[in-house]
């Protein structure tokens, strides 16, 4: 493999961490922000003209391990890219989630075993842990995104 070319394979999903899947930012700046849940963004809520206009929303970073023909990995999916397996925004999984609460790691077991075209990108800086999935194209013709099937599941 070529340093820092993203790579495309077929891959199959062994299994997601559903316990992290998704964290705040800013809805204006989209900067991450800090765990607790009532903290707003400084640099956007700093301005005094309009307290309070900013907000935070939720984005999906999923740890994702999958098989390709050549060894089984572990890659990082942000929003744009997960949104193609979950099918909805991270904030509307969380709304959903709260009132199920098994309900990602049922997204987890409804994905194992989905054969995905990925394009992965390596870490540029030495940093980052893990190879970065810049794009998803599912392969199975009766792919259906997560929450239509959790929707089906839970009624
Ligand atoms: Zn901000």
């Amino acid at each position: 493999m070529e340093n820092g070319k993203p790579i495309t394979t077929m891959c199959a999903v062994m299994a997601m961490d559903y316990t992290n899947f998704c964290y705040r930012v800013c809805s204006i700046c989209e900067r991450t922000l800090p765990v607790n849940p009532s903290s707003l963004c400084k640099f956007c809520n700093f301005n005094a003209f309009n307290p309070g206009s900013s907000s935070s929303k939720r984005v999906f970073r999923l740890l994702m391990s999958i098989a390709t023909d050549k060894k089984v990995q572990t890659v990082i999916c942000f929003d744009r890219v997960a949104r193609v397996l979950f099918g909805c925004s991270a904030d509307e999984f969380f709304d959903f989630a709260k009132l199920h609460p098994f309900a990602a790691e049922t997204v987890s077991e409804i994905l194992e075993g989905e054969m995905l075209r990925i394009t992965i990108s390596k870490p540029k800086n030495g940093n980052a842990q893990h190879s970065r999935v810049v794009q998803i194209v599912p392969l199975s013709s009766c792919f259906q995104p997560a929450i239509i099937r959790l929707r089906e599941l839970y009624g």
